[in-house]
């Protein structure tokens, strides 16, 4: 066993509240511990994000200690042993300690215990499965922290059994070892998983995302999809084909491209993929706009001569917006293997955002409102693209004139525009 079984508790660990309802729960020979994710960061010296609970007491009699003690909760899972309190204005999701009796792939039935080990045994992977008390002691059940310390993800127990409890545990096991490990993933999961594999189109697309989504997030996300890729599972759990070599250019250019570029990179080329990640990831409607406005501009580069020239990607930010043509330079470069063009990310960059004509100038000049109105402006923002989008007022007075007199019939005085 190693020698480092205590966490230090500072910055989010020394939190009076927490300290104060680890007390609370623990008095009476009831027991209270740090768990999971807080408990394996700190031992890594990662940051650390929310902090979880484990108890030997009830549910009700955690609301009873915490309500006499003047605490606030919210019963998140009350079913499956879950309140969580605020102390000091700071959440914590506290869970009783427990067996999970009977599982059918989805959803397990639950029955509290009295015992940590048995709790520790319900948990997917040893490195989650370590136990901090008030003083940092960490209880180690299953063999958590020698795993930790040599960077390798396991199940506890039979990977086959586990993943059959609960199949959202294969795409754990590629999340996490994505994150936590160092060398090969473990042979004997990768064979469960690739053998419970029908098991994952069974699952809720609302776990599935918050899985895929720190999966793509991950340090060696490339490694897990090139991994899921050689045992045929991308196209099962993404509902598409990935473009992993595009995607590993794409980190070499840009090592912190955020999640959404990642995911651009990896899955669209047209607009129907984001409609398919929609489905498979159970992306917002703006999650899912966005790609798809990248996927047209996407495949309409793809359909343009090279090399690209400053005019085309002016004129392409002015039609779909700034952002989104800095995005598809930066994915369609890891595609291509070539560098991004200054010239090209400034004329992104630096597109007018708004046309210069409004409908209130086109009624000045005699147009009466209505339908016409949009159609004139249109026009004359077609002109002023092939223009180049030029500041010169004449100019722009003259391609406002043209577009009413062509729209409207009825248009005095337009002069015929230059050129
Ligand atoms: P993160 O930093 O990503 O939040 P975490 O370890 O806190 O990491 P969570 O998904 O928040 O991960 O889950 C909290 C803990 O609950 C895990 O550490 C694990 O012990 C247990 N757990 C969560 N989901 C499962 C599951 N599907 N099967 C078994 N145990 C699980
Ligand atoms: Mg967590």
């Amino acid at each position: 066993m190693s020698p480092q079984r205590r966490i230090p508790m500072t910055g989010k660990l020394s939190h009076l509240g927490l300290h104060r309802l680890l007390a609370l729960l623990s008095h009476d020979n009831e027991q209270a511990y740090i768990v999971g994710g807080a408990v394996r960061n700190s031992l890594l010296g990662l940051p650390i994000d929310d902090i979880d609970l484990a108890t030997s007491l009830t549910p009700e009699a955690v609301i009873d200690r915490v309500t006499m003690a003047g605490m606030r909760y919210i019963p998140t899972g009350i079913d499956h042993g879950t309140v969580t309190v605020i102390a000091d204005e700071r959440p914590y999701e506290v869970t009783t300690f427990r067996e999970d009796i009977d599982t059918d792939g989805r959803h397990a039935t639950v029955r509290f215990g009295q015992s940590l080990r048995q709790d520790a045994e319900r948990r997917d992977f040893t490195i989650n499965a370590l136990y901090a008390d008030a003083s940092g002691f960490v209880s180690d059940p299953v063999g958590g922290i020698e795993d930790l310390l040599a960077r390798r993800v396991r199940f506890i127990g039979d990977p086959v059994r586990r993943i059959r409890e609960d199949y959202l545990r294969s795409l754990r096991f590629f999340r996490f070892t994505a994150r936590y490990a160092k060398g090969d993933a473990d042979e004997a999961a990768l064979i469960a998983i690739d053998q419970e594999r029908d098991g994952l189109a069974r699952l809720s697309r609302e776990r599935v995302r918050t899985e895929l989504m720190k999966l793509i997030e991950a340090p060696r996300v490339l490694y897990i999809l090139r991994v899921m890729s050689h045992r045929d599972l991308v196209e099962p759990v993404f509902g598409l084909p990935l473009d992993l070599d595009g995607f590993a250019r794409m980190l070499q250019h840009d090592p912190g491209a955020d999640l959404f570029l990642r995911l651009a990179a990896l899955a669209i080329h047209k607009p129907e993929d984001a409609l398919t990640l929609r489905e498979t990831m159970r992306l917002s409607n703006a999650e899912t706009d966005r790609l798809e406005k990248l996927g047209e501009v996407l495949m309409q580069l793809s359909a343009l001569p090279r090399p690209l020239t400053a005019k085309t990607i002016r004129k392409l930010a002015f039609r779909f917006g700034r952002r989104v043509i800095t995005d598809a330079l930066v994915v369609d470069m890891g595609r291509r293997d070539a560098k991004i063009d200054s010239e090209l990310w400034t004329a992104a960059g630096s597109a007018p955002t708004h046309s210069p004509f409004t409908g209130a100038m086109v009624i000045k000049r005699g147009v009466p409102a209505g339908p016409m109105i949009g159609e004139i402006i249109r026009h004359a923002d077609a002109a002023w693209e092939a223009s180049d989008f030029s500041s010169d007022p004449k100019l722009l007075q003259n391609l406002i004139s043209e577009a009413i007199a062509r729209y409207s019939g009825t248009a005095a005085a337009a002069p015929t525009p230059v050129e």
